[in-house]
């Protein structure tokens, strides 16, 4: 593959990751497989590696899945349907405040699980 090649499909995976909501690495392959089919499972699980280490995008580690990528890097913590899914972006979350003396806290990642409004909760 020709180093252009390779960096149209890393862009590829970037826009997947922008255009889906907080895709996992499957949905990322999968949107792609209708769009840019030569771009291959292992080419996306790459490209989103190296955008997360690079902190370009955020890696999420939500409950009881698979990784999650977020092309929102700032400090935000997420809503989360455990039935379809679904992710949501909370912003302005405060950090706790009963913290251990002397801790320096860096990032708080907050996810609230729940059933949303297309599930059913309709409460
Ligand atoms: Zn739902
Ligand atoms: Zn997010």
């Amino acid at each position: 593959m020709t180093p252009q090649r390779r960096t149209a499909q890393k862009q590829a995976v970037f826009d997947a990751l922008c255009a889906l909501d907080h895709p996992s690495a499957t949905e990322v392959f999968e949107y792609l497989q209708g769009r840019e089919p030569a771009v291959s499972r292992g080419t996306v699980f790459r490209a989103l590696a190296a955008f997360s280490e690079s902190g370009k995008v955020k890696k999420l580690r939500l409950l009881g899945d698979e990784a999650h990528y977020d092309s929102n890097t700032s400090p935000h913590a997420h809503a989360r349907c455990r039935l379809c899914g679904r992710v949501w972006d909370i912003e302005n979350v405060p950090l706790p405040r009963s913290l251990p003396a002397g801790f320096c806290p860096e990032a708080c990642e907050v996810e609230v699980s729940g059933v949303c409004d297309a599930c059913g909760c309709g409460r």
